[in-house]
């Protein structure tokens, strides 16, 4: 009998897919850096048992159409806003995501976001690199004390406490908001819970880490932005499309806020001309919140483990549940 087929969009490194190659006939798009062919994603969802897909692979119907093997789609990623789930579901296809494995990993980049925006960490290194740094001044690059603040999380799960328990090491007061309370966390960590807009008027940090929904796309708006402090530094470590980035642009253009760490954009890869990155005030980096090595590793391993599982005829270990 023949052995069920993989199809990973990505290149993966083959120590994460040795281990599996004795169950399966595991394929992959042959790039690391380009996404797969849309024509080719869908020639081989017909064709394979199971799909390892990456969040800039966009599964909606059309992907289930003509379908017959799919059983499993193992999405590399703890965010799943790019598989359309009733569709999936329709299909009778199992979708994983990668949860835990990566949350401290996604802490420490936004943590680092916010660090590197009020102390202007990016804007020091290219004056010092461009040979700018003539004289020792008093307020040369003085950026934003970050310990004693008040951090506002906005998405208090599993990263955003990650990211308060960072916070707690800089003696910051901790603000959070999620739909609803999280008591364990308040006692854990001594967050408190305010409502959206009072975390937003309080905060001198104002850190999103909510999954895209349509509850909470374009949640910061100008509104949410013309409530913040004048200081306040705006970090988004979680999906680009939370954000109406034309409201953030004119936002610190207009001193409404000081800055902002961003990780993600509205469209990925984001123009190295976007008036955003315009900004001395804007630290960008390029989704890069769970890349680290070890992380990016574990997070593969777990979308092979959960194709296994499902494969096995046993419970997925990180199934994606519809709400
Ligand atoms: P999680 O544990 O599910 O946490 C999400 C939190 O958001 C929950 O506490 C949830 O609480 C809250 N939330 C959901 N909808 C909300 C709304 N409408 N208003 C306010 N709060 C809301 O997820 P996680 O593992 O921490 O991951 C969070 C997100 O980070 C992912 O979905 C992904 O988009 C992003 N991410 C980005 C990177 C990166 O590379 N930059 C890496 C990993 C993850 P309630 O249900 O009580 O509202």
């Amino acid at each position: 009998m023949s052995k069920p087929l993989i199809y990973i969009t990505r290149k993966l490194p083959q120590s994460v897919v040795e281990p599996f190659e004795s169950n399966y006939t595991i394929e992959m798009w042959p790039e690391e850096e380009k996404p797969v062919e849309r024509e080719v994603l869908l020639e081989k969802a017909q064709q394979a048992d199971a799909l390892v897909t990456m969040l800039s692979d966009q599964i909606d119907s059309e992907v289930f159409e003509q379908q017959t093997n799919l059983k499993v789609i193992a999405n590399l990623a703890v965010g799943y806003d790019n598989i359309e789930l009733g569709a999936a579901e329709d299909a009778n296809v199992i979708v994983t995501n990668t949860p835990d494995v990566l949350t401290d990993t996604t802490a420490d980049l936004t943590f680092g976001l916010l660090l590197s925006t009020a102390r202007r960490l990016m804007e020091a290194e290219r004056y010092v690199k461009n040979n700018d740094w003539k004289n020792w001044a008093p307020l040369l690059m003085a950026g934003q004390d970050v310990h004693h603040k008040t951090i506002g999380i906005i998405g208090m799960g599993r990263i955003g406490e990650a990211v308060a328990k960072r916070a707690t090491g800089f003696e910051m007061e901790l603000l959070y908001h999620n739909r609803s309370r999280k008591v364990e966390a308040e006692e854990k960590l001594g967050a408190t819970y305010v409502g959206f807009e009072e975390l937003l008027e309080r905060s001198d940090f104002v850190v999103c880490l909510t999954p895209l929904t349509e509850e909470t796309r374009g949640m910061f708006n100008k509104d949410a932005f013309e409530r913040m402090k004048d200081t306040a530094i705006f970090v988004n470590a979680s999906r680009g499309a939370l954000v109406d980035e034309g409201a953030l642009y004119e936002a610190i253009e207009q001193n409404v806020i000081a800055g902002a760490g961003l990780d993600v954009f509205q469209n990925e890869p984001i123009s190295a001309d976007h008036p955003l990155l315009s900004f001395d005030q804007v630290v960008a980096t390029p989704h890069i919140g769970s890349a680290s090595e070890e992380t990016r590793k574990r997070m593969m391993t777990l979308c092979l483990e959960n194709i296994q599982q499902v494969m096995n005829k046993d419970e997925a270990k990180t199934p994606v549940t519809r709400v």
